[in-house]
């Protein structure tokens, strides 16, 4: 049977509320989600009952704190088919994951680290940044007017040199999907690692780490119905066992002496001070709540709605889609004549919250000859009414901007 999203609306309170006199139409899921109370309750639970520090207290809270965390990661690992949970290390997000590896990596001249088009700036920035320290060089999978990735220019920039290749699950931008399977594949069958940016994948689609055989795997877990604050890396434990600690503090040690210090095994070699005890708890629940519902119920339910949208707003003048056919979760439009600002704008006064802008990947929209695009990215609870309030909105807009 179909999934049906108004018996989940309820869920979701802040759904509730009117926006500008008229219904709240959210479709902004692709920059965060919204909540279910079966989260907010976990996060207040927390605190009404076990809030302590955790791994280190004797008391009977600290143990409960301690036990629920390490429940969550083994949570985590269960998601994410993970060979085992202290390869879940839990970072503040997806931006926080990608610094993490890129600082412990040491490149030399010579090296290369490839990215990919798509990248939002999370992706790209750290790398840049350990390029600079270290005098390795960026290399770019350039994209076709589609907006995927060009597989046989990725495969030719492949080489003995490149040390890390760093791409995304599916593109925030243009909803692309990558073949992540065969890309992980020709990486590594040229000798390098591969981290895959999940944070637009996690709501949307199964992952198994295991199968999918890349080195590093992030993502945050506000994307996927959990708070902020909270976010994954998955590393391979081979790789992650042999790379050195990043920040220095709690926990993260095994015995310190002003002389030197020894370090903690995995998971906890990355996680130095105290942790967002409660955000991971919190996200936890959150993938308790979208297995209850059914991770494939939900990907067809909203694929089902981006063809609505994509098929309804196709059908104005002058509007132009970006990205593949087969997009997941977000839809990228531009209409010719009409600032992407302008349209969000005026479709907020009607009560559609949608992205405008360069979503965080500028070279992105340069390679597309726009400054920005107005996106919209669908969850859950979004409905066939909230899509076609969606297209009688832009319609409207269009008769008012042009
Ligand atoms: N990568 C992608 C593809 C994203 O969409 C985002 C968030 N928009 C990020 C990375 C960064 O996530 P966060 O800001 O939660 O760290």
């Amino acid at each position: 049977m179909a999934f049906d999203p108004s018996k989940v609306r309820s869920d979701f309170p802040i759904l509730a509320q009117a926006v500008n006199g008229k219904p709240l139409v959210y479709l902004d899921n692709a920059a965060t989600t919204q909540k279910p109370l079966a989260v907010l309750d976990a996060s207040r639970r927390y605190y009404e009952e076990i809030n302590a520090n955790i791994h280190r207290g004797t008391h009977h809270l600290a143990r409960a704190a301690t036990a629920a965390h390490e429940a969550a990661r083994d949570r985590v690992a269960r998601h994410l088919n993970a060979s085992e949970s202290a390869e879940v290390i839990f970072t503040s997000g997806a931006t926080d994951s990608i610094n993490l590896v890129a600082a412990i990596l040491t490149l030399v001249p010579g090296d290369e680290v490839l990215v990919s088009a798509l990248e939002h700036h999370s992706n790209i920035v750290p790398w840049q940044m350990l390029c600079e320290r270290s005098g390795a060089s960026l290399k770019v999978i350039p994209c076709h007017e589609d907006g995927t990735l060009d597989q046989d220019a990725f495969r030719a920039l492949l080489s003995e040199r490149t040390r890390l290749t760093a791409f995304t699950w599916i593109s925030n931008a243009f909803g692309t999907v990558n073949p992540v399977r065969e890309m992980c594949a020709a990486a590594k069958a040229a000798g390098s690692l591969v981290l895959v940016d999940a944070a637009q994948a996690i709501p949307h689609v199964r992952i198994d780490v295991r199968e999918l055989d890349a080195d590093f795997l992030v993502f945050s877990g506000h994307k996927v119905y959990a708070p902020t604050g909270i976010g994954v890396l998955w590393g391979r434990r081979s790789v992650l066992d042999a790379l050195p600690p990043w920040r220095g503090g709690g926990e993260m040690i095994k015995e310190v002496t002003f002389e030197r210090s020894t370090y903690n095994v995995l998971p906890f070699k990355y996680e130095a001070g105290t942790p967002n005890i409660e955000g991971a708890i919190a996200l936890a629940a959150a993938l308790d709540y979208i297995e209850g519902i059914g991770l494939e119920a939900i990907a067809a339910h909203e694929q089902h709605l981006i063809r609505r949208a994509a098929e309804g707003l196709s059908a104005l003048t002058d509007l132009r889609l970006f990205g593949p056919d087969d997009r997941v979760g977000a839809l990228s439009f531009g209409i010719h004549g009409v600032h992407h600002y302008d349209l969000g704008t005026l479709i907020d006064q009607m009560g559609v919250a949608v992205r405008t802008g360069h979503h965080c990947c500028q070279p992105l929209m340069a390679r597309f000859g726009v400054t920005g695009t107005t996106r919209a990215s669908f969850a859950l609870y979004n409905t066939e009414a909230e899509v076609d309030t969606l297209i009688a909105a832009v319609e409207k807009a269009l008769v008012m901007l042009r």
